[in-house]
Order: structure tokens, then sequence, then C-alpha cells
């Protein structure tokens, strides 16, 4: 069988780039990483990117400090001066900065004429960087991410990711969304520039003074969150424009823990969000609220500088953004003219009526820190199928409704029934209305545990699936039941879809 992914590499493969003249500073930031896995990171981009395209490499250690690896800095130090040419440069920040500032303060050492960002923990792959520079080449305002492919946490086995875009949802969480339909039709579609609402995060490559011409980073934003869906707006709104280009690709280690916090423990996830809210989302900010009540209240520092910056740019408004580069966002309360969203949301929505049950929302339930969404094997009418992890995508297959009894209600027709020992898989059937082993209880945010009361067991996977947790490609993993306290029991993630 011939994937969409063999038919982009033997495409790439055959691709003509024009002659490049923009070489490129490669800034990599790390914080208490491992040394051999920045190394790795770095090898390959020296093995991989032609001299003459790569001006520096500049590694930024954002005063690493932890204990358990010892004296990282030294580490890289010594190892950098011995083995790599003088284009590979260690820099160091003069305090704990986050990934945010880290960044800023890289590229404002760096002299090549296109940054590139990487995290400390990937590994690029041929011919990554020709297909990017020569994006930006075309026009500087073009802000372009290679694919993410990825790599295995526990063996660094490297698999390729679909092709998928970036989107968001009214929580301000980055996801992946499925490309809108006939986006692939003819062989050049696989190669051509993907538009994309957002970016993932730390991969991407703009020009230099175009990264500081629009502003940079938001400074005031701490540690680590939100700093992707900023800057993506912030390119959209003020005239730039984001792409995926298929035939860059670029490993990158998906952990499932950070392995750090923010100094005082803040949650820096809601605080730069709000930050990024506060600019940009016009009145639209109230979405953002509707989800995150909590947020409501919390302080987010001074914003000032930073919504002077979009008056002086003359940015768009969030509405023009939604209109014209996220369609396909459902805004809670508004008609949604997508027709995916019609097969999906909208049949639910009607359905409704026939049901006296009371939903409280809707979720897709992902295996936190993946891409892997619960789903049923077989069709969601199906009594009896057993679930899956498949990557997430808003399929009828994956959209579970809670009901006020804590039912978990399958595109609103059957529910997740939990066995009575972990012998036995979960399964949908008929709902019974009565509690017991269909009643489940979690929080429906992010990182919660599954339980069901009457098994008193919890929502896992089986433990061959769980070091391969961060590969859509390897979906299909069973959910079972197991014993809340076990390895194999899962967090997840509650994902309301609006
Ligand atoms: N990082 C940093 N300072 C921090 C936190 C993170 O320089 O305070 C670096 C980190 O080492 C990594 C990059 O920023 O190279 C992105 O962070 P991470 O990989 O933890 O984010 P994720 O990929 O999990 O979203
Ligand atoms: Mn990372």
């Amino acid at each position: 069988m011939v994937t969409a992914n063999m038919l982009l590499m033997s495409l790439c493969q055959t691709q003509e780039y024009p002659k490049l003249y923009l070489n490129t500073s490669v800034i990599i930031c790390f914080y208490n990483e491992d040394p051999s896995t920045l190394f790795r990171t770095v090898h390959s981009v020296l093995d991989q990117t032609p001299a003459e395209l790569l001006h520096e490499v500049l590694l930024v250690d954002d005063s690493s400090d932890g204990e358990l690896l010892g004296n990282i800095h030294n580490e890289v130090e010594e190892f950098v001066g011995k083995n790599f040419p003088p284009k590979v440069q260690l820099l160091k920040t003069m305090k704990r900065e986050g990934l945010i500032r880290a960044r800023i303060f890289g590229a404002k050492k760096a002299t090549g004429q296109v940054l590139i960002f990487l995290d400390s923990h990937c590994e690029v792959n041929r011919e990554w960087v020709q297909p990017l520079i020569a994006r930006i080449q075309e026009n500087r305002t073009f802000v372009v991410t290679p694919i993410i492919d990825i790599i295995n946490s526990d063996t660094f086995q490297y698999t390729s990711s679909p092709l998928v875009r970036g989107g968001f949802n009214w929580g301000l969480h980055f996801k992946w969304d499925s490309l809108p339909d006939d986006t692939l039709k003819t062989n050049e579609d696989f190669v051509k520039p993907i538009l994309s609402p957002t970016m993932a995060g730390g991969l991407f490559a703009i020009e230099r003074e175009y990264f500081f011409d629009i502003g940079e980073y938001d400074a005031g934003m701490n540690v680590w969150g939100g700093e992707n869906l900023e800057i993506s707006f912030r390119i959209w709104m003020c005239g730039g424009r984001l792409e995926i280009i298929p035939c860059s690709r670029v490993g990158h280690v998906f952990r499932r823990r950070r392995p750090y916090g923010s100094p005082n423990g803040e949650d820096t996830m809601t605080y730069n969000s709000l930050r990024a809210a506060h600019v940009w989302l016009d009145d639209y900010i109230e979405h953002f609220f509707h989800v995150r009540p909590d947020a409501r209240h919390v302080s987010y520092g001074d914003v000032g500088p930073r919504q002077r910056l979009r008056r002086l740019m003359k940015c768009q408004s969030f509405d023009w953004y939604l209109k014209n580069v996220y369609p396909e966002l459902t805004v809670p309360g508004k008609e949604s003219n997508q027709t995916a969203k019609k097969e999906t949301i909208g049949k639910l929505q009607s359905r409704r009526k026939y049901h006296k049950k009371n939903y409280v929302a809707t979720y897709q339930i992902k295996l936190s820190g993946s891409r892997l969404c619960v789903e049923s094997d077989k069709e969601v009418t199906s009594k009896g199928s057993t679930l899956l992890l498949s990557v997430c995508s808003r399929t009828k297959k994956q959209l579970w409704s809670v009901t006020d009894k804590g039912e978990m209600v399958l595109a609103q027709m059957l529910c997740m029934e939990s066995p009575e020992s972990s012998k036995q898989k979960p399964r949908l059937s008929k709902c019974h209305e009565m509690g017991g082993l269909q009643e489940w209880k979690h929080h429906d945010d992010i990182d919660t545990p599954v339980y069901n009361i009457a098994a008193g067991l919890c929502l896992g996977i089986s433990s061959s699936g769980i070091k391969d947790f961060a590969n859509p490609n390897l979906d299909n993993t069973p959910v079972i039941m197991t014993v809340c306290t076990d390895t194999s029991a899962a967090k997840w993630d509650f994902v309301k879809i609006p």
C-alpha cells in the first residue's frame, strides 16, 4: 500500500529549489536537558545542513541548575570546544528566563539572515533546511515550520507524523487539526505549503529582521506555554503568514512530563495565555473565560506595551482572523458553515431532542501529553465495541458526551461501560441510566484519571502501548481497565468541543 507519507517522500526527493542565498542561525535553548540529547540535536544539524547555509548554531543555556545531571553547562562547554566547529557557540542567560525570553536572548545574538528555532531534543532530517529557506526567499513575511515527526522518548526511534495543521480550542490549548477537505487532491498538493492557523511551538524558521519587526515574542511571558498561539495570532493578524512545509521534517522527542516547573510554582500556561488573550482576542476573550472561569481574576502583568505594538502595526481584528484564517473553529452561539462539522457536531445536536438525557458537555478524551484520543473500534452504533487510541480528530467515534449522571456517551448513542474486573475491557453498551458500571468520575480538564466507582478501576492503556504513547502512527493501542495506582492507569485530557 502506498501511504501518503511514502508518496510525500518520493515527491520531495524530486523537488528542485532555487539558488538559496539566505543563511541561517539555528537557535537551540535548553534548560536541564540531558547533554547527550542536546549533542544529538547539534550533530544532526551539522550533518544535515549544507555548510554554506549554516551560519551558526547558538546553544542558549537557560541557566540550567539540575542536580541530577551534574554541571550541565561545564559538560556542554567542554564537549562543544572539543567536538564541534567554531560556528557552534554556547551562550548562557544571566538567570533562568524561561523558553520565551531565552529565545529572544538567542535571537538578539544571532547574525544569520534566517532564524531557525529548535528544541534541545530534536533530530533534523535530510534536506530539512532547503525548503524552509526557499519559502522565506519567496517572501520574508512567510513564517514556516517543518512537519514535526515523532521521536520515541524511550527508544529514540523516529517515526513520521501524518499531515496535519495547527489549531487551538477556546481554552487556548494548541491542537492538531486534520486538513480541510479537498486540500490534497493532486500530487503537487502533497508538497505545497499548508496554511496553518497556529504553530505547535518550538520549531520554526523566520527571517531575522522580520522576527524583530513583528515584535519578537512577548517578553512578559514566563517559562513555558501560550507563546506559540501568541506569535501565531500576531503573524496572521499583522500581515504575515504561517505555513507548514511538508518536505521539511524534524523529529522531536515528545515527553510525557516536562522535567521542570516554574521557579515560584506559578501556572505559566494560564498566565501567558491570559496575556495573549488580552492583547489579541478582542471580545472573543469571553469564550476563553467561558471555558476558563477561574482565569478571569488571575493577574497577568502589564500588557500595555503589547497592545501598543498591535495598534502601531495596525493589525487586523481577531474577528478577521477567525473568518479568514480559521473558519473551522466553532464559535459558541454562531452557526458554523463547515460541512465537516455539520456531519459531526450538528448531527449530534439535532439528535439531542430525541433523547431525554441531560448532557453537560462533549469532549474528546485525549491521552495526556499525546495526540491520541479514545475512539470506538467499530461504528458508534455498534454495541460491544471495545475502545482504542487513535490520532485525535473530530469524528463521531471520538466525541464523548458527559451526562449529569456521570455517563460518557459516544456520539450520544451508546454508553462507556466498565467490566467488573480488569481482565476484561471497557465496552460500548446501551445506556441503562442506572449508574453502576456506566458511571465515571473525572475532572473536566487536563491530566485527570478516569475512575469507575462500581468497578473500582481506572481507564488505562495496555502497557505495551505506553512506551509509544506519543506516536500517532502506533495508534490502535487498546484501552483497558486497571488498578488506579498502576503505571498503566493513564491521565487524560478532557478536550471540550465547543
Ligand atoms: N526551555 C528553556 N527554558 C525553560 C524551559 C524550557 O530554555 O525554562 C527549553 C527546553 O529545554 C526546550 C525548549 O525550551 O529545548 C522547549 O521546551 P519543552 O521541550 O520542555 O517544551 P515542549 O516541547 O514539551 O512543549
Ligand atoms: Mn520539546
